[in-house]
């Protein structure tokens, strides 16, 4: 079985540690062994990064456009081969395991572009003969940890506009997913940056992650993961007053209004909800679902639930792959339990499934009569759970829908254009949508939450140059010429 080592100031160095990379489609099925890095090895990625980032800021921005498009370029291309280690390594089918890599590869193209437009504003002073100029410098050592339910995209949307911006990366992956993040450090040890500009750290959280988030060497971190995981950052970051950005994961509600179209509503509620077996931070596992049409509704919803094909994510036609690991099944299962105590009624799934290979399998499970105030509806599960909450119109939906801790993405189906424009003015969300699912996201605007959601400046687009850059505002006094 292969080894695979953390890439560290520009060299593949091997550790004390391994992991077993196991594929949750197939528990027969081991892709690797990846390093787990030693706080020394951190140290030395701290130092290098350091060194590097003040190369790279100072090297000229075609150079910096043209790494950064080559490497998106490349993993557009290779988005079959590399979608496939993805979806072998997390679980997701393989059209979407594709699909990640490509929008990674475009994370990429996008932010080469945005080297180039790195514009600032320029004033004249209030006092007479001195003008002002005020542009955008790096912030210096960005710590990345990122999630396995994205490993790529999450990674990406990150490492991108950090690098774009002159800053230099010190990146975690999740441990369940070293394989895609070997495979991008990869890509990066065959461009020309600086020796330690890049450096992938593998190993646990409460090991690497949390020395990583506690180091003074560390100007920025930027986080997707758990909220308590979340906290535990922010209070780390706080002690070397650390720049900090989170996303944490929501429990987003796809509003189902009585005049909505219904196919349309029902597509893009089972899509919102089950798509990457209910693991996404963006999915829609509150369904308010409007008293008029809430049996049409679950009638076509639960014939949808039940006719999606579970199965090994590599197999053709597979729409819904194994959770990711044990733990994340076990958790979703509790969660069935208790959705029947709290008084949920199951309509269909949330059963363990026997497939041919041994694997984290379970069936999409729809739940009706649900109460928002059930643990279900507040705590973001993870699962493809979803529950239909019924109301009797829409104040009452829009009060239900904007109820919870949370407040990353939000939606509402219908064809009154009032009801559209009333809910994406007072959702309280960072990401509406108007009939479309709450999942599905474009990479050249800003993404965020309110709330336990997220935490510090948005991501993506140029928003993105708020978290990775520091303002500085310089004035000049240029005197009289002779
Ligand atoms: P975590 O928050 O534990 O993991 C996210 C990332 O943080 C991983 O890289 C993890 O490393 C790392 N990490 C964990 N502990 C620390 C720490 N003390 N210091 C620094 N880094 C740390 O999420 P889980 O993977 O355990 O998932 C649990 C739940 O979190 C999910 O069921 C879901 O509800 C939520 N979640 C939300 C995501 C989102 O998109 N918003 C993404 C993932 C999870 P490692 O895994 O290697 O230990």
């Amino acid at each position: 079985m292969s080894n695979f080592s953390n890439y560290i100031a520009g060299e593949w160095v091997a550790a004390d540690d391994y992991i077993k990379n196991i594929n949750p489609s197939d528990l027969s099925d081991v892709i690797g062994q990846y390093a787990q890095a030693s706080s020394a090895q951190l140290d030395t990625a701290l130092d290098a990064a350091r060194q590097a980032q003040k190369v790279w800021a100072a090297t000229g921005l075609e150079k910096r456009y043209n790494v950064l498009m080559s490497i998106g370029e490349e993993m557009k291309n290779r988005a079959a081969e590399l979608g496939e280690l993805l979806s072998r390594e997390e679980g997701k089918p393989l059209a979407e395991g594709k699909g990640e890599i490509f929008r990674a590869g475009q994370f990429f193209t996008y932010y080469a572009a945005e080297v180039l437009r790195q514009m600032g504003d320029t004033a004249d002073s209030v006092r007479d003969g001195i003008e002002i100029d005020v542009r955008r410098e790096p912030v210096g050592v960005v710590a990345i940890i990122s999630p396995w339910n994205f490993p790529t995209a999450t990674a990406t949307w990150k490492i991108a506009p950090a690098l774009a911006y002159g800053n230099a990366v010190v990146w975690k992956p999740a441990n369940l997913t070293p394989a895609s993040a070997w495979a991008l450090a990869e890509i990066f040890s065959r461009h020309d940056l600086p020796k330690g500009l890049f450096n992938l750290v593998m190993g646990g959280g409460s090991s690497v992650g949390q020395r990583l988030v506690e180091s003074a060497g560390v100007d920025a971190i930027s986080f997707t993961g758990s909220v308590d995981v979340g906290r535990g950052i922010a209070a780390s970051a706080m002690a070397n007053m650390t720049k900090v950005q989170m996303e944490m994961g929501s429990k987003n509600p796809l509003v189902v209004m009585d005049d909505a179209d219904l196919d349309l509503a029902v597509s893009c509620a089972v899509g919102g909800a089950f798509g990457g077996t209910g693991q996404k931070c963006t999915a829609s596992s509150r369904l308010i679902v409007h008293e008029k049409i809430h049996d049409a509704f679950v009638e076509k919803a639960s014939a949808a639930t039940k006719a999606m094909k579970v199965g090994h994510a590599l197999t053709d036609g597979v729409q819904l792959g194994p959770v990711v690991s044990e733990t994340q099944l076990n958790s979703n299962l509790a969660y069935m339990k208790l959705a029947k105590e709290e008084g949920c009624e199951l309509v269909c799934g949330g059963d363990r499934l026997d497939m041919a290979t041994e694997g984290y399998f379970m069936s999409p499970a729809l739940f009706i009569n649900g109460d928002n105030s059930m643990k279900i509806n507040r705590e973001e599960m993870f699962a493809p759970i979803a529950c239909v909450i019924k109301v009797g119109s829409y104040d009452e939906a829009l009060s239900v829908s904007n109820n919870t801790g949370f407040g990353l993405t939000s939606g509402i189906m219908t064809n009154s254009l009032a009801r559209a424009n009333h809910y994406r003015r007072n959702s309280r969300t960072g990401c509406v949508m108007i009939n479309l699912p709450t999942a599905g996201t474009d990479y050249h605007v800003p993404f965020g939450g309110r709330g336990d959601s997220s935490y510090g400046p948005r991501e993506q687009g140029s928003y993105a140059a708020e978290f990775y850059t520091q303002v500085k505002t310089s004035y000049i006094s240029s005197g009289s010429p002779e």
